[in-house]
């Protein structure tokens, strides 16, 4: 049985009140969210302050990115370890912003994938197509290609330490969700492809939907037979509007 997730990506958002604020509303709302598995990713220099906050409830913590190596001359990166000391669980990886703006290849996630497993750090691997790639019918394409990065470094296996993210691009920030049927879709292929190198590892893999996932939209998308939980961005900022999703996906 995969138990549903709801993971927050605050992004580039928010200041030491504002995170404090978020927190405090999260937590006072968590008590009536009793079957989402729920995790606050904010921005690194705020992770260990909402990994004190988040002490002691069942809130988890993860950050927006990992370094690919552990130590050293990697200046701006953040290793696995130093997340792991700051009370990190997760870590999302490959989010089509790194993709996209600041030119993280397919290579380069699988190598924070890696890192994160080394660190003991469960990855949120994000993958989906762009607007282009969708009107081209290569949405499955690209999803696979952006996995099999993973697995042909790693292993199939590796996906079992972490979730999986469909995030279609042009959903991401933008208002315009996948319907329900288009994720499920998406979501099915995941599923199946994985299901065709490890049957065990893909009936088991949590694969969330993120990309404009809202209070009003979450209970349908989430309801989805492959749809395991949201990655939500811009509904994550507001304490009652996350705790709607986090209950909707009950
Ligand atoms: C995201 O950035 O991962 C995301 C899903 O954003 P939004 O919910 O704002 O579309």
């Amino acid at each position: 049985m995969r138990q549903v997730m709801v993971a927050g990506n605050w992004k580039m958002n928010g200041s030491s009140e504002s995170v404090k604020v978020l927190m405090a509303g999260i937590k006072a709302g968590m008590a009536s969210v009793t079957d989402a598995e729920v995790v606050v990713c904010p921005p690194a220099v705020y992770l260990a302050r909402v990994s004190g906050a988040a002490d002691g409830t069942r809130i988890k913590v993860g950050s927006q990115n990992i370094g690919d190596q552990d130590q050293g001359a990697y200046t701006g990166e953040i290793s696995g370890g130093m997340l792991k000391d700051t009370g990190c669980e997760y870590a999302i990886i490959g989010h089509s912003e790194r993709r996209a703006l600041y030119g993280e290849s397919d290579k380069l996630v699988a190598k924070r994938f890696a890192a994160a497993r080394r660190n003991g750090i469960k990855p949120i691997f994000c993958i989906g197509e762009s607007l282009a790639e969708r009107e081209a019918g290569v949405t499955n394409t690209i999803c696979a290609r952006q996995i099999d990065a993973v697995i042909d470094l790693e292993g199939v296996e590796a996906l079992a330490d972490g979730v999986i993210a469909y995030e279609p691009v042009w959903a991401i920030g933008t208002g315009k969700t996948a319907t329900p049927e288009q994720a499920q879709e998406v979501h099915a292929f995941i599923r199946g492809k994985i299901a065709a190198l490890n049957a065990d590892v893909a009936v088991d893999l949590r694969i969330l939907y993120g990309g404009s996932m809202n209070p009003a939209n979450a209970a349908e998308l989430i309801g989805q037979p492959d749809i395991d939980g949201g990655l939500i961005g811009g509904a994550a900022l507001k304490a009652e509007d996350f705790l709607s999703i986090c209950k909707a996906a009950g």
